[in-house]
């Protein structure tokens, strides 16, 4: 990869290698774009397969969190970073220690907690060398686990779509089918479900199935087929690229709205969806619960301020869906201009200096 002709085209600002001879880290840091305030955004660790593979994964993550950010009307900036390990034997106090001094050097610039392959834990140990630090544990002065409130912000994007879709928000009697019952998809089953919805769902894991399927009454079903059930509602909430080339096709779903970050292999798969007639919620902006509550500990964690700002999807969204259907256009397509507006009327009014 030819990392500054990269760099140009998705218009990074920064990526900083990290390297640490005494705990081994190596660990990737990619600012996207700071027009809006200081970069934000977690930090994972997954055994990439190459240093090729961590590259292109914080530079597309540390993007799409620009994009969250601006469309959740934060005043942040987009940022990510990577470590290159593996998550179940890598781990150490040094490694996190050292994670933590690197992101000291950048003053603020950019601000990390928990992702993939971390836990709030690990910021504890990074916490001793910085404190430009998210999402930490309650007992450390952070907000805790982000889980529901990015599943409540999911919520938010079921019901703006329902009524965009049926003129009406209410889950009653309708079919929501759950891809990935972790911190978030747990929460979202939960919610429908007190809705009045019935809740299919799927892990890999088998034991978090059946766990989740006892404690909620959801009905449990297979990782991949869950794509094809036939339902109001499919809600990716385990991993990115879910949405490809191939399984666009077998989508049985009046609605997409989940967790999971990059739900589409590619932008154009917005316009494919769009064909067949299923409403696409943008994940960056159904998603963005876990990082409106993380920002607000910044300023002083208020749990009021941040429920009405995740209420603020909903309306975000709903005119989003009238637009697109308006323009004829994919609603990837009218969520990226509404964040470009917003990067460039900032960036204009930030010209004006005293
Ligand atoms: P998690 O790791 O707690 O849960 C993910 C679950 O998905 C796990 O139980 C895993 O076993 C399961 N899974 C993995 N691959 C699967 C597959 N192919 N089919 C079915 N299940 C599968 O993670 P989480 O915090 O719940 O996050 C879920 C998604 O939402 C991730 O993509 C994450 O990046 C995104 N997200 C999370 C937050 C947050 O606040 N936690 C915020 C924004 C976005």
């Amino acid at each position: 990869m030819d990392i500054f002709d990269e760099m140009a085209q998705r218009g990074h600002e920064q990526v900083i290698f990290n390297y640490d001879r005494a705990s081994g880290l190596k660990a990737i840091i990619a600012i996207h774009d700071t027009t809006l305030g200081p970069a934000l955004g977690g930090c994972r660790m997954l055994p990439y397969v190459s240093e090729q593979a961590a590259l292109t994964d914080v530079l597309r993550l540390s993007e799409g969190m620009t994009y969250k950010a601006a469309a959740a009307g934060l005043d942040f900036g987009g940022g990510k970073a990577v470590i290159i390990g593996d998550p179940a034997t890598n781990k150490s106090e040094a490694l996190f220690r050292a994670l933590g001094r690197f992101i000291d050097t950048l003053h603020g610039r950019y601000r990390t907690g928990e992702d993939v392959g971390t836990a709030e834990d690990d910021f504890v140990q990074s916490l001793r060398e910085t404190h430009y630090l998210v999402g930490l544990p309650r007992a450390y002065g952070g907000s805790g686990d982000t889980g529901d409130n990015t599943a409540l912000g999911v919520m938010q994007a079921i019901h703006a779509a329902l009524v965009h879709r049926f003129g009406s928000s209410s889950l009653k009697g309708r079919r929501v089918a759950v891809q990935g019952l972790g911190k978030v998809g747990y929460h979202v089953a939960r919610h429908a479900i007190e809705e009045g919805a019935e809740v299919v769902g799927a892990d890999i894991n088998p034991h978090v199935v059946g766990r989740v399927a006892s404690e909620l009454g959801v009905e449990p079903t297979d990782p991949w087929a869950v794509l094809e059930t036939p339902c109001d509602v499919f809600s990716p909430c385990a991993l990115g690229s879910v949405i490809n080339r191939e399984t666009v096709e077998s989508l049985a779903c009046q609605i997409v709205a989940g967790s999971a970050n990059n739900q589409l292999e590619d932008d154009s798969l917005a316009d494919r969806l769009r064909q067949r007639n299923i409403l696409y919620a943008p994940d960056f902006i159904a998603n963005a619960g876990g990082l409106i509550q993380v920002a607000d500990e910044i300023q002083g964690y208020n749990p009021e301020r941040v429920k009405h700002q995740i209420e603020s999807i909903y309306d975000v969204l709903s005119a989003i869906f009238k637009q697109a259907e308006e323009n004829g256009q994919s609603t990837v397509a009218v969520a990226l201009e509404h964040v470009r507006q917003r990067l460039q009327y900032v960036h204009q009014i930030r010209r004006v200096r005293s």
